[in-house]
């Protein structure tokens, strides 16, 4: 099969957590950030994103095949070899089947399927979360401008209306998972 294809792949088969956690088993992750391997530091300058890396100290950068390659210093052919055995992905590198290349194909095209409808769903959950904190700021922002200020005359309407609603606003929002990442 073709590298680039076999790339594409790897990416969306494996997190770079996942790869961190077979060929850096000791190196514990701390927000996504690892002390980088290749510029030799103590602190934690490399970030790992879902596909891809990057060292905010010596801006080395890439996906999976590039991190193992750099870290192995193995060819990105070899590398892709090394990675297919030990995660066991079965891609059919160097000589293949047409049959095997399908195969291969339709598998990625599933994996990177489910990859988009796990960003989607992350995506929604943003949404609504931003969607409740602004119900809340609405109504608080409406309370404060109407707040009561005559002590005999009656509660203002729009006081009155925001702070019926204000107590459901605020726990629909501490009922709401904060979504990763806000
Ligand atoms: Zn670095």
């Amino acid at each position: 099969m073709q590298i680039r294809e076999a790339a594409t792949i790897i990416r969306a088969s494996l997190t770079m957590e996942q790869v961190v956690g077979v060929y850096l088993p000791a190196e514990r992750i701390r927000r996504r950030f690892i002390p980088c391997p290749f510029h030799g530091e103590k602190v934690g300058s490399l970030k790992l994103y879902d596909d891809s890396f990057y060292c905010f100290g010596c801006h080395v950068g890439g996906d999976a095949v590039d991190f193992v390659g750099k870290l192995l210093a193995l060819s990105p052919a070899d590398a892709m070899r090394r990675i297919n055995d030990d995660f066991a992905l079965g891609l059919p590198l160097g000589e293949s089947t047409m049959q095997q290349r399908l195969d291969a194909q339709r598998r990625g095209s599933e994996l990177i399927r489910q990859r988009e409808a796990i960003a989607e769903a992350r995506r929604r959950r943003v949404e609504a979360y931003s969607e409740l904190v602004d119900k809340w700021t609405r109504l608080a922002v409406q309370m404060r401008d109407n707040a009561p200020t005559d002590r005999d005359a009656p509660y203002p309407v729009a006081w009155v209306e925001a702070a019926k609603q204000i107590d459901q606003a605020a726990w629909e929002l501490n009922g709401a998972e904060l979504p990763e990442g806000m």
